[in-house]
């Protein structure tokens, strides 16, 4: 095949004066490393033509004898940066002949077109590739990165073995004939996700999660399924950060898996956070973890990123592109190429068909579609949701009405997605004028999941991303938000005077909301908000339906808290598309798929939506249930 013709007879392909010292892969991308200083500067076309010869990405760089020495080079790129740029890190990555320099304000460091990074190139003989420092300082993003500015050795070897998989001999000979998936969890439930697609070249598993409300027998997908072969594991595909879709690939590093995980940047640190949480959540219960933080970071270390709508090939017959799903930071669609157009695919994960304040709607157009695996969490033609712009409207009444009793809000949240969302809410009120200005205290994990927030503002809606880059107007640093970290000050909180204040978790299952409650829920000033789905048996159910009297375990002794505090819940912030929502993306997608499969719902409200979409766009739909196999072609 070409891309193995130009790695093995490089210097053939390229002109003599190249000088090529390596050839080596980075996943599906092909990285040229030269000797000849002019060349690299300025290859006068010859990569471009290379690039639309073949069609993939090729990229030249120093042989890392002509780099600069670090310390000089160090010296001569601070030299280059402007100060506006802000606080800036500069990481060497001498294996790749790569700097990273990290900047508070990315753009600035750049310069227009380019031209700082031009500049550093012809300087140092460095490739400079440019990260955003998070405006909130944030732990797991420094951890994260850490992990793979010291394991740089590895990961180069590791890329290279990926795309050595991509374009070197097949598995098998011949065509892709057949394309086949297995319902291993999420299928006729919602929690635990876990598809496998296979083709007679590949294995391809599509989210790994864990069902939180369900007891220990039921809550992890069926690995142990026959069709899954954890050796011959090609590739894992996560669509978003949340738990019930990510919180058990730690587990296949565990048990040896060592290939990679593709997702974008933002699901990377969210989901990455989110798994050490499991840990910690399991830890606090006194259960054995199922994996510890080292299999975490092995997830780290083998995760590729890709921004939405990056074409890239996965295995020889597999390509994979990103779409936004509008659901959570980084959240995406994942559409799936599959034997050089035999067929198209693409499982759309968790996804919202409408724009919120932070994100923008799911992406409805695509270049080729032939199945579609769409969620169904709101499905049933009894799922429609009350507005945005309601739910909104009704959550400003209530804070003005309890802040005029000097009254506090309680509002239990999922660290991500939906708060963030209130935030943003509260934020405008506030500016405007609609709610009293009152300080909104964000308790541990939702304050270091708005911290990644501020790593990407470039996955916001382009509103949002506007605010913030046109006018320096972001609304998550804004003086109204207060972090709450310690003990002594969730006390000052409970004792001062009237506020906001969002903590985990949304169910109320445990973590610093039910704390909060313990403290506030006996006075009937104050009011408790609950936004997000309550599991049947949590606490927030129960309140939901009116119980009064919740007795609370203190060492040895039952304490009851005597319900007197307003309670209220809305369904307007769900991330997911509700039920008009999902028919009107079925309407616009396009093209019409031929075939849809549908998962992540209760059977009944998976049922009712596809026989809509049977009988509304006369396609065949199926509800599959775990464990069984469909096959696609
Ligand atoms: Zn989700």
């Amino acid at each position: 095949r070409m891309v193995i013709k130009i790695i093995e007879n490089g210097k053939e392909l390229l002109p003599s004066h190249a000088d090529v010292s390596s050839i080596s892969f980075e996943g599906a991308n092909i990285v040229i490393y030269t000797n000849n200083k002019e060349f690299f500067l300025d290859s006068n076309g010859v990569i471009k033509s290379i690039v639309s010869e073949i069609k993939k990405r090729v990229e030249l760089r120093p042989d890392s004898s002509l780099c600069m020495g670090i310390e000089k080079a160090e010296i001569e790129i601070k030299k280059l940066l402007p100060k506006e740029a802000g606080k800036t890190n500069i990481i060497f990555d001498p294996q790749r002949s790569q700097v990273i320099i990290e900047a508070e304000k990315p753009g600035i460091a750049i310069g227009k077109a380019g031209e700082n990074l031009k500049e550093i190139k012809k300087k140092t003989f460095w490739v400079p590739l440019v990260q955003r420092i998070p405006s909130i300082k944030s732990k797991i993003i420094e951890n994260i990165r850490n992990v793979l500015y010291l394991n740089d050795d590895y990961r180069r070897k590791f890329l290279n073995s990926v795309g050595e998989r991509i374009y070197g001999n097949r598995k098998k000979e011949g065509k892709t004939e057949w394309i086949r998936i297995t319902f291993l969890g999420g299928a006729s439930q919602v929690g635990r996700s876990c598809y496998l697609l296979q083709t007679e070249e590949s294995n391809i598993m599509v989210d790994c999660g864990v069902n939180v409300a369900a007891s220990e027998d039921s809550a992890y997908p069926f690995l142990q399924a026959p069709e899954l072969k954890l050796d011959q594991l090609d590739a894992v595909i996560l669509t978003h950060a949340h738990v019930d879709h990510s919180s058990l690939i730690p587990l296949l590093f565990k048990y040896g898996y060592r290939g990679p995980v593709y997702c974008t940047p933002p699901t990377r640190d969210v989901a990455s956070l989110l798994c050490l949480d499991f840990i910690s959540i399991g830890q606090m219960e006194n259960k054995k973890s199922l994996y510890e933080t080292t299999d975490v970071k092995e997830m780290v270390k083998h995760t590729i990123t890709l921004n939405y709508e990056e074409v890239t090939d996965i295995t020889p017959d597999v390509r994979l592109t990103f779409y936004d799903a509008g659901h959570i930071l980084g959240s995406a669609m994942a559409h799936l190429h599959v034997a050089d157009g035999l067929h198209n695919l693409m499982f759309t994960g968790d996804m919202n068909y409408e724009s919120s304040n932070l994100l923008s709607s799911a992406v409805t157009k695509f270049p080729r579609l032939e199945t579609l695996i769409i969620e169904s969490t709101y499905g049933s033609k009894d799922d429609t949701v009350a507005t945005r712009r309601e739910s909104e409207d009704y959550l400003k009444n209530v804070i003005k009405e309890t802040i005029k009793k000097k009254g506090k809000i309680l509002m239990p949240v999922l660290g991500v997605g939906r708060s963030q969302e209130i935030m943003l809410i509260l934020e405008k009120a506030m500016k405007a004028g609609e709610i009293p200005n009152v300080p909104i205290y964000l308790q541990g994990m939702v304050w270091d999941v708005t911290a990644i927030h501020t790593a990407y503002p470039d996955f916001f809606n382009s509103r949002t991303r506007q605010q913030i880059f046109h006018k320096n107007d972001n609304p998550f640093l804004s003086e109204i938000f207060k972090h709450v970290g310690s003990q002594k000050e969730m006390k000052q909180v409970i004792e001062g005077g009237p506020c906001i204040i969002l903590a985990t978790s949304g169910m109320m299952t445990g973590g610093s909301s039910v704390e909060y409650f313990k403290q506030l829920g006996e006075d009937p000033k104050n009011s408790l908000v609950l936004t997000s789905y309550q599991g049947e048996g949590s606490l927030g159910r129960r309140l939901q339906q009116g119980e009064k009297e919740i007795m609370f375990q203190e060492g040895r002794k039952q304490i009851p808290t005597f319900v007197k505090m307003d309670i209220h819940s809305m369904h307007g912030f769900t991330g997911h598309s509700d039920r008009n929502q999902l028919m009107n993306f079925m309407h616009r997608l396009n093209p019409r798929p031929k075939k849809v499969l549908v998962v992540h719902g209760e059977r009944s409200k998976s049922l009712d939506f596809a026989s809509s979409v049977h009988k509304g766009l006369r396609i065949e739909t199926q509800v599959p249930k775990n464990l069984e196999t469909v096959r696609i072609r």
